[in-house]
């Protein structure tokens, strides 16, 4: 009887058993499995998991392992600074014929994917899209710049392909290598800012499939009128598990056209089956344009005048510019490693556009407090709301951070819930708290004069040649 060949499958950015394209392929082929995970930050450069993410990723790892070992199966961690090798070494020690992975769409990734490739007996499935980049193009064979007609061609594709299932069993070696254990990889943080997180995510699977049932059944039908409301959980919050590919957004496009056909809500699911396009999107343009996450795509902006001021940038962070909209964000995103996606835009705006820092630095700081960091999302929002980006918000459209805040946060909910020195303070005044015949004394005041800032970006921003 002849042995059925060993294939490891590296795990990466897709943290989960169904919809693993790879894992798939070597299940079909009745091969025998080794499921492998690397922990090799170094590779990525700045670009390097930042805290939130960590923290995320130690409770997806968790998870998959548990999935893996209800299959009889476990989930080998090696770390070291040269993926190359660490993979080698596992050919080395297993046996095993073959390497399989599911592609990734960044730079750091399709550099490693490119170079590894040409070393390793590997071979790379589809990554965690709907479509891939190379999938979506123009008449000329280019690729989109802009939103609409990249959603058009998406759809005209028409072939959302179906998702294949997570495997029943998984066939294991007889010996396995050996694994460091998801603690050694050093992942949590040592200092316990952390509490918040545990009260606000269920990071495994079992979070994310609560998350999905609880979007679809409920959240979906307000999410059409209601997703810019920051007070009401009108969104799905899955970008985490999306990021982490925990579940894939091919799983998720077909879950949410069976609960259309179900159920009433077919405006919503397609308002939010858009955002899952979205995400495609900005990493169709990073793909394309590997510079982005540092460059302007707009290079008319490269000799912008930015404003280096540690003290306003680390007033922004902390959440006290004294504007209640902008530091509610900020403290929901240190509190809970998230920020509602209307917020964003609005924080956004204020750093680059009212207070003119750099958006790399805004990138920077997400990149590092986010539990869905995530390179292309990332760069693309914030390219956006520094008027720099494809599709960017004009430069002349300055969020008002106190109508922002009036219009999707009227009563002030979601500015109570994070700053507490405003609790007591009426909805007519929450907005613009400095107005009061007598401003709560424990809250700051303004860092600067919205209509003033304003003034100054319009101009900095008119002077750009075209
Ligand atoms: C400055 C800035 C930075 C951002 N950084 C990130 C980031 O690092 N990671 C990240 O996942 N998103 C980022 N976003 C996009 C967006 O804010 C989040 O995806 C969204 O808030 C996640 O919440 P949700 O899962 O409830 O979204 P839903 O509204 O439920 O949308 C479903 C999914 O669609 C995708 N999506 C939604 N909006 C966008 C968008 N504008 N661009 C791309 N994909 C989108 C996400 O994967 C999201 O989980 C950023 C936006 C801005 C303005």
């Amino acid at each position: 009887m002849t042995s059925s060949p060993t294939s490891i499958i590296w795990f990466r950015n897709d943290l989960r058993l169904d919809d693993h394209t790879a894992l798939h392929y070597a299940v079909e082929n009745k091969h025998t499995v080794i499921p492998v995970f690397l922990w090799s930050p170094q590779t990525e450069g700045r670009w390097a998991p930042g805290g939130a993410t960590q923290w995320w990723l130690h409770h997806a790892l968790t998870s998959l392992s548990e999935q893996l070992e209800a299959l009889g199966s476990r989930l080998i961690l090696r770390s070291g600074n040269d993926e190359g090798s660490l993979l080698k070494d596992l050919l080395n020690e297993t046996g095993a014929e073959h390497i399989f992975w599911n592609r990734r769409y960044d730079p750091n990734g399709v550099k490693t994917d490119t170079q590894l490739k040409k070393d390793l007996p590997a071979k790379s499935f589809r990554g965690n899209l709907l479509f891939e980049p190379h999938q979506i193009a123009n008449q000329q064979g280019d690729f989109y710049k802009v939103f609409t007609p990249f959603y058009k061609a998406m759809l005209a594709q028409g072939d959302f392909s179906d998702p294949v299932d997570a495997p029943h069993t998984l066939k294991s070696p007889q010996k396995w290598p050996e694994s460091l254990s998801i603690d050694d990889l050093g992942l949590l943080p040592s200092i316990k800012w952390d509490q918040d997180f545990y009260n606000t995510w269920d990071p495994g699977l079992n979070g994310c499939n609560e998350q999905i049932e609880a979007f679809l059944d409920e959240a979906a039908g307000i999410y059409k009128d209601k997703r810019d409301f920051p007070g009401i959980k009108g969104t799905s919050r899955l970008s985490p598990y999306l990021h982490f590919g925990q579940v894939s957004s091919r799983r998720l496009w077909h879950q949410a056209q069976e609960a259309a056909e179900r159920g009433s809500k077919r405006g919503g699911i397609e308002a939010w089956t858009r955002q899952l396009v979205w995400r495609d999107f900005a990493t169709h343009l990073l793909f394309h344009q590997p510079q982005l996450d540092w460059e302007p795509m707009q290079e008319k902006f490269a000799d912008f005048p930015w404003k280096k001021n540690d003290k306003l940038l680390k007033a922004w962070q902390r959440g006290e510019t004294g504007y209640p909209i902008i530091d509610a964000g900020m403290r929901e995103l240190w509190a809970t490693g998230w920020m509602h996606n209307r917020v964003r835009m609005i924080v956004a705006s204020f750093l680059v556009k009212d207070l003119l820092i750099h958006w790399r630095e805004g990138a920077l700081w997400f990149w590092d407090t986010l539990v869905d960091a995530d390179l292309a999302n990332n760069s693309f929002g914030w390219q956006w709301a520094g008027g720099c980006g494809a599709d960017a918000a004009p430069y002349f459209r300055i969020f008002n951070p106190i109508l922002q805040s009036k219009k999707f946060d009227t009563e002030g909910t979601y500015i109570r819930r994070w700053i507490p020195e405003l609790r007591e303070v009426d909805s007519k005044d929450i907005h613009a708290p400095w107005e009061m015949d007598r401003p709560p004394i424990h809250y700051p005041a303004p860092i600067i004069d919205h209509s003033k800032a304003r003034d100054r970006a319009l101009e900095a921003l008119s002077s750009l040649k075209d």
